[in-house]
């Protein structure tokens, strides 16, 4: 594929082609620079806006506190690339190394970056799905419909999925004084991604601020009125919630459809790739040229077992675009593997949640600092006697310390005395819920074998 042969040529004359505008690509494509490459950079962007910052939209954003153009990132050199800013790339061809656009056009690489991130999971049934106040929330734009549903002061706001972005939702309705209802199959609020233990806080919280919270319902449809706007719910426990507005927040969607037939190890669990963010072809052949990072990545990680990790968190998106970037002008020997813990955030209720490592790597949880009623804690989740993770509530200034014990595979449950330790420390079942039930999902998701790459089939190359 590569028309630039070695690490030198392709330094100076080689051309990268990065799909995904955002987080990811933007800081693969300051790596790139910082890191010497001066060849030719394009970067192709499904949004017509420069890369933006998330976190904020179901945040400040959304609360009216930062005007969504504010979160447009900033750059940390000049970039001196291509920007190809509202347009998708729909194909890719590895044998002659192009990538097609919509609308036909074919972008040549010598080394591609796949960062296409994921989207949010729309509501299942398309005709309800497009009634008037009906929301979704991942882009800008799905932040400004929102905000105009809410500044029209709904009578309630209902919120589909108390994940982390429904719980922010919920929590900034209750700071603007609307009624809201939240529904959720499992059965707490964040359980995909913290347990049903420390899910069990977040529901109180969530009532404790006024939230109409329903845990272990589903939301069998949503009804609207003549004008085609939504005004009704109905739960699978035979009750109904009146609603001018839902949003859906049912978890994300990997943007890999692009990559169908392209023989990349690509499916809805991500893109394959290995520690380095090399992307695998279907046969689970490393590609020398495909790399992948951010939300659509899936990559082994030797902290926890080398398990192939989908993480949808900011941090991630940064450090595997440092890493994919720096393999991609590197040359064999030189190259390094993603080796961060993982780090998450959210901000609800007026509590900021931080964790550090893969909660849902755990099995058991343990309160180790403070106490779950004041909501102000620490708790570490451990796997066949390690710590794989730590969660803090309003204390995330213990984390640095139990990132160390993560990585240092530290006893589970601790044998250390901490600052602030709570009389009991038993480690409990952390209650997280059977990946084979439907729930918003964890922004973690731990794989294997991705059954979906047996949907390809072996073609014999011609002889
Ligand atoms: C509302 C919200 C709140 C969040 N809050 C937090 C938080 O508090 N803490 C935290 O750690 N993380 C949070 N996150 C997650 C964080 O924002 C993501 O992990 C991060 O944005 C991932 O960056 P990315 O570049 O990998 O993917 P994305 O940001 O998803 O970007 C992918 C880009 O690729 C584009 N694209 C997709 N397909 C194509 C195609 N075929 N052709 C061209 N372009 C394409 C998309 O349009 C998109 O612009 C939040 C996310 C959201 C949506």
């Amino acid at each position: 594929m590569s028309t630039v042969d070695g690490a030198d040529a392709f330094r100076t004359s080689g051309r990268v082609v990065i799909v995904g505008a955002s987080l990811a690509g933007l800081r693969a494509a300051e790596t790139l620079r910082t890191e010497g490459f001066t060849g030719r950079l394009t970067l192709i962007g499904e949004e017509p806006y420069e890369p933006y910052d998330r976190p904020p939209l179901s945040k400040q954003v959304l609360l009216g506190r930062t005007r969504d153009g504010s979160t447009t990132l900033p750059r940390d050199c000049a970039l001196d690339a291509e920007w190809r800013l509202g347009v998708r790339a729909v194909g890719l061809d590895l044998t002659t190394g192009r990538v097609r656009l919509a609308g036909g056009e074919e972008i040549p690489f010598d080394r591609l970056l796949i960062a296409t991130g994921t989207r949010a999971r729309p509501w299942p049934n398309a005709a309800e799905a497009a009634l008037d106040g009906v929301c979704l929330l991942r882009t800008r734009d799905d932040t400004t419909r929102l905000q105009q549903a809410l500044a029209a002061r709904p009578r309630r706001v209902l919120v589909v999925g108390a994940g982390f972005t429904g719980s922010e939702v919920a929590s900034v309705c209750r700071k603007l004084g609307l009624p809201v209802t939240v529904t959720e199959r499992s059965a707490t609020p964040l359980a995909g991604a913290l347990g049903g233990r420390i899910g069990a806080v977040a529901a109180q919280m969530q009532r404790e601020h006024g939230v109409d919270l329903r845990c272990g319902v589903t939301v069998t449809s949503l009804e609207g009125d003549a004008d085609g706007h939504v005004r009704r719910a109905h739960l699978d426990d035979g009750t109904t919630v009146d609603v001018d507005v839902a949003v859906i927040a049912l978890g994300s969607i990997r943007n890999t459809e692009w990559l169908r037939g392209s023989g990349l190890a690509a499916g809805p669990w991500g893109v394959a790739c290995d520690a380095g963010c090399r992307a695998f072809d279907m046969f689970g052949i490393v590609t020398d040229d495909v790399f992948a990072a951010g939300d659509v990545a899936r990559c082994p990680h030797p902290l926890f077992g080398s398990e192939f990790l989908a993480l949808e968190h900011w941090s991630n998106a940064i450090e595997q675009a440092k890493v994919a970037a720096h393999n991609m002008v590197t040359g064999q020997g030189r190259r390094r593997p993603d080796l961060h813990v993982p780090t998450f955030w959210s901000y609800q209720f007026g509590v900021g949640i931080k964790s550090v490592g893969v909660p849902p790597a755990g099995e058991d949880v343990v309160v180790v600092q403070g106490s779950t009623d004041e909501r102000r804690f620490v708790a570490l989740y451990g796997r066949r006697g390690r710590t794989v993770a730590a969660v803090a509530f309003n204390q995330g200034k213990w984390l640095d310390h139990y990132e160390e014990q993560i990585e240092m595979a530290a006893p589970f449950p601790p044998r250390t005395l901490n600052v602030d330790q709570p009389s009991s420390r038993t480690a409990v079942p952390a209650e997280f819920p059977d990946p084979a039930v439907p729930t918003e999902g964890p922004r973690v998701v731990l794989t294997g074998h991705s059954p979906t790459e047996r949907q390809w089939t072996y073609v014999p190359a011609p002889r």
